[in-house]
């Protein structure tokens, strides 16, 4: 049996030499590239014959996702879709409204391996990862139902983008093609756990997105405590490497904090982080920012949030220290489980997956 084609995961050139090799022309990749990325399937191509429609039907892959569950917010619109991929597997993205347009938020992984304590997408460990197709079949998918352009990407939904490089890297090409959904690259942020190998190998391809860490403790014992790839690449390795990225790239890097009541969030914790990221980028004069989040409590791992209060203090802190910190403002507070939180209680009632 010969396996089918995933056209939605292939380049232009590449969807050249597959119609090459069926017998037919080369044009017909940008027809159906085009087609595709609009949100049609191969079976809705009405300019390609029936019988190549036939055939593209029965030989290639329909990988584009389905929406399984959608839960609207009444308090801002945001949209948090819960999506069905092709093989039955599910997995969220969140579609969010801002003044400077609609932004996507999406998964990168059916599940995650990564372990961090206090998230909900990694309980169940790594399912397996997303093609390029999937990955941009969220924006896709997203786009045809809510009848809105998407002009951000956040990939910051479930699982760790950097552990699925390949994919995507593939991924980022197709989506900022211009005969596609075209979404420029400054217009894309991939969020990671500090997979320090991944992070210099994207300061060498010229995909200028950006990079934003999720560093969540200033300290080795306390990272290592909450997140396990800390013992695998160290704070001090991952900040070397975003140092390099910012001087390879001149791209600004943004850090992510979680605050965990009682274990992060003190003054002193600030005082810190502060005294680490300066030490690292002021030499170099790099633009610091901190995006501080209240942790969403995730009733498996126990962990609570704190005050708005200690979070103002704990922007203050790092303001009064030279760094732009913001709180992250909340947008579907109804409809935001934690991420990750919807698929494990669709998993839960249906136990597969
Ligand atoms: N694997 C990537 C991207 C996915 S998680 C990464 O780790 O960056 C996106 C962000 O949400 C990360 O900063 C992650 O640490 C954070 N996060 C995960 N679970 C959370 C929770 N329960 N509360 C608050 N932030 C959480």
């Amino acid at each position: 049996m010969t396996t089918k084609v995933d056209l939605l995961s292939l380049l232009p050139t590449e969807l050249e030499e597959f119609f090459l090799s069926t017998g037919e022309p080369k044009f017909r990749a940008k027809q159906v590239f085009q087609r595709l990325h609009r949100g049609e399937r191969v079976s809705e191509i009405t300019n390609l014959s029936k019988a190549l429609r036939e055939r593209l039907v029965s030989e290639t892959l329909d990988t584009l996702p389905v929406v399984e569950e959608k839960l609207v917010s009444k308090i801002d619109g945001t949209v948090k879709y819960l999506f069905r991929l092709h093989d039955g597997a599910c997995i969220e993205s969140v579609f969010m409204k801002y003044k400077h347009g609609n932004t996507l938020c999406i998964s990168s992984q059916v599940g995650c391996r990564m372990g961090c304590k206090f998230c909900a997408s990694t309980i169940g460990g790594r399912v397996r990862d997303l093609q390029p197709s999937e990955l941009l079949g969220q924006v896709i998918a997203a786009e045809k139902d809510s009848g809105e352009r998407i002009s951000n990407i956040v990939m910051m939904g479930i699982g760790e983008p950097l552990d699925n490089y390949d994919n995507v890297i593939k991924f980022l090409r197709l989506v900022n093609h211009p005969d596609g959904l075209n979404i420029g690259y400054r217009h894309i942020s991939l969020s990671t756990c500090g997979v320090v190998d991944g992070i210099n190998k994207l300061a060498t391809v010229d995909i200028p997105i950006t990079l934003s860490i999720s560093l969540h403790a200033a300290n080795d014992e306390r990272r290592s405590e909450i997140m396990p790839i800390n013992n695998k690449w160290n704070i001090a390795s991952l900040l070397q490497a975003c140092v390099s990225y910012y001087k390879t790239t001149g791209r600004r890097i943004s850090f992510e904090y979680t605050l965990i009541s009682g274990k992060n969030d003190s003054e002193a914790d600030a005082t810190e982080l502060a005294a680490l990221l300066n030490s690292y980028f002021r030499p170099i004069g790099a633009p610091i920012h901190v995006n501080l989040i209240r942790v969403n409590e995730v009733k498996e791992t126990g962990f609570k949030k704190g005050s708005n209060e200690s979070v103002n203090a704990f922007a203050k802190a790092l303001e009064k220290r030279g760094i732009t910190a913001t709180v992250r403002r909340k947008l579907g507070s109804d409809v935001n489980a934690a991420c990750g939180q919807l698929r494990r209680s669709n998993l839960n009632k249906k136990e597969e997956y």
